[in-house]
């Protein structure tokens, strides 16, 4: 008997597909066959800042075993299936499939695959790891997805969230998906699963916008958890087939502490250092902060969507010491920092002056002109500046953690609520 690990990536188009209906029917097929799945299928998200990725930058893989006379037709299922099935005449679809046959996956494998969820990665580079471990690689099209199926086949998912994923008729591809709303708030006050429907809009969160194959996906901690949640939704078409993935959604897998200095366009961190200047907001309703950690300086941005998270970098000032968590892109003011979640962890006193009391009859008195000190309004008395009076400024924010709104989350990023 075999193990065989069969990863498959990018066989969508921004018309339609979607790869975890590729590993849906590909799984359901090798089942038929009567071979064992060791393992749920994992779907893996891919570094959300790849500027050439589709949609949500997912891959897959499939974990089965084998008797060592059937590998050959077990691959081929899987190749034909990808082939059957993949977004063709699209330039950017570029399915790879990739097959590994081993136990355990090599750690400098799981180490590649763990990049790949964290900055960018090279073609080159993972054909050279295909080739040192004997993976059979199948490349359409072009085959950058191969990356991808390489690094499905291999992340560690020690700490993973499930998806149950409801598909739909193909006849329905393309229309409006018919759910009941009211099944979906239920589901969502049950607190079984997460992500299921978001209050502050009134959104349901289990259904894609997209043309693609999936009716709903429902998250969760546990896979029971995640098909109990799918079983209580009502839908008013015809569901195709149910599949359960395990996945790296909503772990922050693609976050890790860095410093300033070491930063690379396309990459997420975590980077701690202090305010350097007053925010900034534009026109646009964008919202700037420089911060400085010793080793650099760069900007933080929260952008429209992120919501009431700009409401907290607006009220930041100088000095004051955050942890800030997100994606780096190159901008022209430079690297840049896009936030999905920011720790306030010291809040810098701030001071500022205003004009004194009037010693003689106690009403404020007013400004004189610009360095010209303070006039009483009431009995005429005059005080030099140096007479201001200082107080701390009250603060509009608090020390804490506070996270982007809720449609404008990436599919990595942990919830605060987990
Ligand atoms: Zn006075």
């Amino acid at each position: 008997m075999a193990v065989l690990r069969i990863g498959v990536d990018d066989t969508d188009s921004v018309r339609g597909m979607c790869t975890t209906f590729v590993a849906a029917v590909l799984e359901k097929r090798l089942r038929e066959m009567g071979f064992e799945q060791i393992d749920y299928s994992h779907l893996v998200r891919l570094n959300p800042n790849c500027p050439f990725k589709t949609r949500g930058n997912a891959a897959v893989s499939l974990h089965f075993r084998v008797g060592d006379g059937m590998v050959g037709e077990a691959v081929e299922t899987a190749v034909k299936t990808v082939e059957e099935f993949y977004e063709k005449g699209f330039e950017t679809t570029q399915p790879g499939v990739v097959v590994y046959r081993g136990e355990d996956v090599p750690a400098d494998w799981a180490g590649f695959a763990l990049r790949a969820v964290r900055e960018m990665v090279e073609l080159k580079e993972a054909l050279r790891l295909a080739d040192r471990h004997g993976a059979q690689l199948f490349m359409f099209n072009g085959g950058r997805g191969v990356i991808g199926a390489l690094a499905a086949v291999a992340l560690p998912l020690e700490n993973p969230t499930y998806e149950a994923i409801a598909y739909r008729a193909p006849h329905n591809w393309g229309t409006v998906r018919r759910i009941d709303r009211a099944s979906v708030v239920k589901l969502y006050e049950t607190g079984l699963t997460f992500d299921s429907y978001d209050p502050v809009t009134d959104e349901v969160r289990i259904t894609p916008h997209t043309p693609c194959p999936i009716l709903a996906g429902v998250r969760a901690l546990t896979p029971e958890n995640a098909l109990k949640g799918l079983s209580m939704v009502r839908f008013h078409e015809k569901v195709l087939m149910t599949t359960v993935f395990k996945t790296n959604q909503a772990t922050d897998m693609h976050l890790v502490e860095k410093k300033i200095s070491a930063l690379k366009p396309y990459s997420n961190a975590v980077l701690t250092g202090r305010v350097a200047a007053k925010p900034v907001k534009t026109a646009g309703g964008h919202v700037f902060i420089k911060i400085d950690d010793g080793t650099g300086e760069v900007f933080l941005a929260a952008y429209r969507p992120t919501g009431r998270l700009r409401e907290v970098v607006y009220g930041l000032r100088p000095g004051d010491l955050v942890r800030a968590m997100g994606g780096v892109k190159p901008k022209p003011q430079g690297l840049t920092l896009n936030l999905e979640k920011l720790e306030v962890l010291e809040l810098a006193e701030q001071f500022v002056t205003r004009p004194p009391k009037c010693p003689s009859c106690q009403k404020r008195m007013e400004s004189a002109g610009r360095g010209r000190g303070y006039r009483c309004g009431r009995c005429g008395a005059r005080l030099g500046v140096n007479h201001a009076e200082v107080v701390a400024e009250q603060r509009s924010i608090r020390p804490g953690m506070y996270e982007v709104d809720v449609p404008a989350r990436r599919h990595l990023s942990k919830p605060l609520c987990l």
